[in-house]
């Protein structure tokens, strides 16, 4: 045995310590799948073994499936891989259902074993299904554990028995958070829910288990005993009727039909509540097969799982020695500069927040506290993690205190002038500092002209709210070395973001692409499209937000700012006269999107009431399809260019920042992605019909005319180095 290591005591309880070699932490492979099922066999079968308790030898329990596996299934089911898929998940599904059995007989359910798990830290995925089909579930007290079952986030639902036992133990709608939504919790909360049985001292979690197992406890699980009744109504009582007409909806609203695991985990749930336990595995087990082979799960799973860890282990980091960060200094304590230091001193980093005036740089503290004890609030941290975070912070109004700091963000006002003060002043401060920029809009390259070291001068753009956003651009400028670049993807590594690297150009990668955005759907208000059918053709195509909510939240005046700097930089080339019609007089209106309380919305009390009537809608409206494929291209198109360009250099990067920094369709896997399930030809067919009819922004290009040509897709051409 190499990943679960058996050991019976004299008690004769059997702990099984799941401890995969060579890994920080576990994850379920074929061989601990095998060496599971063989050790689990061999404790039911000795009699000197009383009960087993399962554990993990590392601070966590288990990090969930390598996908590779199921990957492997698909393959080597060759020319039909859904019964490759079926047979290798039903497998699993046998293992677990074999440990809730436990060896008792199943006429009478008497003669089982007791078998517990125990969970020292976070368990996601199988490492909670497991559990699951134990008989009771011990976690330690630690805070920082979160457990759940994430895998709708990556296209999946959980389709190791977890979406069946949850259902059946909590009914559907106490399950839909954590089926639905992925929800992962403390083991205090998740105990409060009903699915960890006990929360111990760390100290005390394997022999409060051992101690369990040896009390003869009654291990039947309710849906093995005669009379179950599904909680919370099965679907064809009155009660569980309206729970899943409620939850159909709620999941249709929510996913408007383009994620199929949503779908797929309520129709198992739906259809298993109404036959025995055993027959809704299998049911499950279809549905969980479905899902594999749509190529939306596939490429959910390749970008925000597999590309997404690649880039935060460094795939495009210079193979420089580690950089950590030991004191960060901030400059500039607003919104963004404050959530930075936040991020990082929470990550264990020293932190110096330095603004203009004590007073701008204790407001900027103030709103950290105010942020930290809000997640104390919820239970989402400890008193004492806050004021550990609260500790690391220093704040002051002297640059002087920036000395020992070795990267150094600034987040002043977005003014060139004052930009290229703080920066030479910052650098004067700390020689040998990693210096970086927030801007959104400023070229790096220009503003590494203040510091006597470009070389060691990038940009850092973090997106709002920073706590929250889980992206980073790192902006290589020019000059900048790969000494800095190092700096920086540690640092991001600190504090548990996705960077993606990309080179200097205007609007850098993400505010590229999402200008377009918002600008198509402005045009389409301007022609006379209802506002109604832009914002729910935007939620219809996977966007998370449509673009005129976008522009209310982001405000009108921010979007008039950037359309005067972008018409002064291109002059008569200015594409954008269309947009400014309908922006600019609202701008003047005073209807600054939601801050003002009046955009494209209207709002009270700070909520969105509804869309105010303030363009005339034509009396010929286009299908909602066309205006799907309106706002989808423009930003798809956009990410080729900015590849074109070379501002992106790894497609990875071009999906994963898409989908993390401005929610593009998190279906598609990202706009490359998209463009190659479209198929290049396909897509230039559709971008000229765009381009016919709307306008030569949508005009294919070359890059992608080429690959059209030769009939490429873009995970072919620009196949990552591996
Ligand atoms: P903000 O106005 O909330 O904060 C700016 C802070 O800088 C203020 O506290 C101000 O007192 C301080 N400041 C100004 N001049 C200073 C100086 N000379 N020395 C020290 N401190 C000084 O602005 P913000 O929204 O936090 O944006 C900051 C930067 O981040 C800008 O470059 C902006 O473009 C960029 N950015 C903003 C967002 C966003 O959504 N707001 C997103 C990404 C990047």
């Amino acid at each position: 045995m190499t990943e679960f290591h058996a050991a019976t005591d004299a008690d004769g309880v059997t702990t099984l310590t799941w401890d995969v070699p060579g890994k920080s932490l576990n994850v379920m492979s074929l061989q601990g799948l095998r060496e599971l099922e063989a050790a689990v066999g061999a404790a039911l079968a000795d009699p000197a073994v009383k009960g087993i308790v399962i554990t993990s030898g590392k601070a966590d329990f288990g990090g969930g499936m390598d996908l590779a596996v199921l990957a492997g299934m698909r393959e080597a089911a060759g020319a039909d891989p859904a019964q490759g898929l079926f047979d290798g998940i039903l497998g699993i599904h046998h293992l677990l259902r074999r440990i809730e059995r436990a060896g008792m007989d199943p006429k009478t359910l008497t003669g089982g074993k007791p078998i517990a798990a125990a969970l020292p830290g976070t368990a996601a995925g199988i490492a909670l299904e497991l559990p699951l089909a134990c008989h009771r579930i011990f976690a330690a007290d630690t805070p920082k554990a979160r457990i759940g079952l994430p895998e709708i986030r990556v296209g999946l639902f959980p389709g190791a028995g977890g979406t069946t036992r949850l259902a059946w133990t909590l009914g559907a709608m106490a399950a839909a958070p954590y089926l639905l939504e992925g929800r992962m919790e403390s083991p205090v909360k998740m105990n409060t829910a009903g699915i960890v049985h006990e929360v111990v001292p760390p100290e005390e979690l394997l022999a409060r288990a051992k101690a369990w197992v040896l009390s003869a406890p009654d291990i039947v699980k309710p849906w093995d005993r005669k009379g179950f009744r599904f909680p919370g109504g099965a679907p064809y009582s009155a009660q569980g009727f309206l729970t899943f007409v409620g939850a159909s909806a709620m999941v249709a609203g929510k996913t408007m039909g383009v994620y199929p695991a949503a779908r797929a985990l309520l129709s198992a749930v739906y259809e298993g509540a109404q036959v025995p336990f055993d027959t809704a595995l299998r049911i499950e087990a279809r549905w969980f097969t479905q899902v594999l082979l749509d190529p939306s799960s596939a490429a959910m799973i390749r970008s925000l799982f597999l590309d997404k860890a690649a880039l935060e282990k460094g795939a495009n980091r210079p193979a420089l020695p580690e950089a950590k960060v030991r004191r960060l200094g901030v400059i500039g304590a607003g919104m963004m500069g404050a959530g930075i230091a936040h991020v990082a001193a929470a990550a264990g980093i020293n932190v110096v927040l330095i603004d203009a005036t004590e007073e701008a740089a204790a407001r900027g503290q103030a709103q950290i506290a105010a942020a930290l004890e809000k997640a104390v609030e919820r239970r989402k941290l400890t008193p004492e993690a806050k004021a550990g975070t609260l500790a690391r912070l220093t704040v002051g109004a002297d640059v002087a205190a920036l000395q020992d700091c070795d990267l150094i963000v600034e987040a002043v006002f977005e003014d060139p002038g004052v930009k290229a003060e703080v920066i030479a002043r910052a650098a004067a401060a700390a020689p040998g500092a990693v210096l970086a920029t927030n801007t959104s809009t400023l070229p790096v390259t220009d503003l590494a002209r203040a510091t006597p070291e470009p070389e060691r001068f990038l940009g850092l753009h973090f997106f709002s709210p920073v706590e929250k956003m889980q992206l980073v651009e790192v902006i290589r400028g020019r000059q900048t070395g790969d000494a800095a670049i190092a700096k920086a993807l540690d640092f991001v590594r600190q504090i548990r973001k996705t960077p993606i690297v990309v080179n200097d150009a205007r609007f850098f990668y993400a505010n590229r692409c999402i200008i377009p955005y918002i600008n198509e759907g402005l045009r389409m208000v301007g022609e006379g499209v209802a506002p109604a059918l832009v914002e729910n053709g935007a939620r219809m195509a996977g966007m998370p937000v449509g673009p005129l909510q976008l522009v209310d939240e982001t405000s009108l005046d921010l979007g008039a700012r950037i359309a005067r700097a972008t018409r002064a930089a291109l002059g008569a080339d200015y594409p954008d006269d269309a947009v400014d019609a309908v922006l600019l007089p609202m701008v003047a209106a005073g209807r600054l999107g939601r801050k003002s309380g009046a955009g494209f919305y209207d709002y009270a009390n700070g909520q969105r009431t509804g869309l105010a009537a303030l363009h005339p809608v034509a009396e010929v409206q286009p299908g909602v399809g066309e205006v799907m494929q309106r706002l989808l291209m423009i930003q798809a198109l956009e990410a080729v260019r900015a590849l074109e360009a070379g501002v992106l250099t790894d497609i990875r990067e071009g999906d994963v920042g898409a989908i993390l920094g401005w929610g593009f369709a998190p279906w598609s896997g990202g706009p490359l992605s998209w463009l190659d399930r479209l198929g290049a030809s396909h897509a230039v067919a559709l971008a000229e019909a765009l381009a016919a009819a709307h306008g030569p922004r949508f005009a294919p290009p070359p890059l992608l005319l080429a690959m059209a040509a030769t009939g490429e897709s873009f995970r072919h051409r620009f196949a990552p180095a591996a």
